[in-house]
């Protein structure tokens, strides 16, 4: 039996349609909603890649950031290795994390855990992501990139949340748009952003389902709250050849889908690991 998987409600009336090799979700025996897995699986969770990450380059100077001084950039280098560590392998990814100063992004009760790889509280019932669930995001949505081409790619974030994550996209990709549905929240992540000077990361104010059709189209997209699918406008604002990353709900439980745009009506599925995200909301507030 093949379930029709939740995404494909969201799809336009032409995917699925075209050619019977490709795009064609729910083929996978046994795992609805898994098109044909890619081989070789870049994207294995992080857990079954072993020790890795011997490329990565970090530790790069850096200007000590305000707060917590040099400290913070032992725990930051600490946090990093780590990632490296559980698998992690973009030394792009793993440089922009090295970057970012994690500790600016929460409140100052909570900043000496920000080095831990755990999602803490902002505000407004929402978290900031673990660093290792960024790390992954990131490193999925932009594996098809090669580093040469990164400076030239856009990236869309749906959830800035308090703009840690659209901080480590900004250091990775050329220009980064990233969107928030609560006000006060867009608000704290400007001023979050407002000391890392990053001129090409661009805020947006609303419903992240529409997407934001001013930036598009898009080499990635992440996705940092869970939906019942992927919102249509955003398969959209992808460009063809770029990934969409993205938490979905189903039955209770949620999975990371990767979604990757094959032709101008064909997207092509593969789901990820198990994962929880704050759930996707409609409107602004
Ligand atoms: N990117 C953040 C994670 C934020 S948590 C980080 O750096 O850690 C997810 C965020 O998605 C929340 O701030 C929530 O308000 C926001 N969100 C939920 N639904 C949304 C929607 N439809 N459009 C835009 N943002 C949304």
């Amino acid at each position: 039996m093949t379930r029709r998987p939740p995404w494909m409600a969201t799809l336009p009336p032409t995917v699925g349609g075209g050619t019977p090799s490709r795009s064609r979700p729910g083929g996978a025996a046994g795992q609805p909603g898994t098109t044909r897995p890619a081989a070789p699986r870049p994207d294995a969770a992080p857990a079954n890649r072993g020790p890795g990450g011997a490329a990565r380059t970090v530790a790069s100077p850096l200007p000590a950031p305000s707060g917590l001084g040099l400290a913070s950039d032992r725990a930051r280098a600490n946090m990093v290795d780590l990632l490296a560590r559980a698998g992690v392998r973009d030394p792009q990814v793993l440089d922009a994390l090295m970057q970012v100063p994690r500790h600016q992004f929460v409140e100052p009760a909570l900043a000496s855990r920000a080095y831990e790889d755990v999602a803490l509280p902002i505000g407004h019932g929402q978290t900031i992501s673990k660093p290792s669930t960024v790390a992954r995001m990131i490193e999925l949505a932009s594996a098809h990139l090669p580093r040469a081409r990164r400076a030239a790619a856009k990236a869309l974030e749906v959830g800035t949340g308090c703009g840690y994550q659209a901080a480590v996209m900004a250091r990775v990709y050329g220009e980064v748009v990233s969107i928030e549905r609560v006000r006060g929240l867009h608000e704290q992540a400007r001023a979050n952003l407002r000391s890392l000077r990053l001129p090409n990361l661009r805020l947006a104010f609303g419903d992240g389902h529409q997407g934001v059709a001013q930036g598009a189209p898009y080499d990635s997209i992440v996705v940092a709250a869970a939906g019942e699918a992927v919102p249509e406008p955003l398969l959209h604002q992808m460009r063809v050849g770029g990934r969409l990353v993205a938490p979905v709900a189903s039955g209770g439980r949620q999975a990371l889908h990767l979604v990757e745009r094959v032709s101008s009506d064909e997207w092509q599925l593969t789901v990820l690991d198990a994962v929880r995200f704050v759930p996707l909301r409609t409107g602004t507030t």
